[in-house]
């Protein structure tokens, strides 16, 4: 959140590194986060060569076990738009999946979004090698989120 108050109206993104805890059921171990200046008011130009370091070095940093930590996709901010991937972003996120050539059959899009009263918004989809999307359910722990995928952290928990 103090991310997102920083870049203000421009949009910041990263790699997503997860954990498998259960069948279809992840965990956002890490997240990474381009250089701010990267973004502009409506498009995150994602840095190809960036994140492949990026993932390597998580690889790395989580001991080479694929099959439980891995690749898990993408993040950015909408300051500008809502918490939900644009028809670009789609584009985007069927690209990076071909590029993959096989190796993972689906990736992770989250949308991140911080509101004038400084409320955090969040989107997530699921892109299938086979075309298709799924929205995902998130899970914040030590936090709420309402209908309006609206987030609160307890503060207690925090
Ligand atoms: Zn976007």
């Amino acid at each position: 959140m103090a991310d997102l108050n920083r870049a203000r109206h421009k949009e910041i993104g990263g790699v997503l590194f997860g954990e498998q805890i259960a069948e279809g059921d992840f965990r956002i171990v890490e997240t990474t986060r381009q250089r701010f200046f990267g973004g502009t008011a409506t498009t995150f130009k994602r840095r190809g060569g960036m994140a492949r370091k990026e993932i390597l070095a998580l690889h790395e940093k989580f001991g080479g076990d694929p099959n439980r930590f891995n690749y898990l996709g993408e993040w950015h901010s909408h300051p500008n738009a809502p918490a939900r991937p644009s028809f670009q972003d789609e584009t985007t996120m069927h690209n990076l999946l071909a590029d993959q050539s096989g190796v993972v059959n689906f990736l992770v899009l989250i949308i991140v979004k911080l509101d004038e009263q400084a409320q955090l918004h969040i989107g997530a989809r699921t892109y299938l090698a086979s075309g298709h999307n799924l929205d995902c359910k998130i899970e914040i722990e030590a936090a709420k989120i309402n209908a309006a995928n609206e987030v609160t952290i307890d503060k207690e928990e925090k």
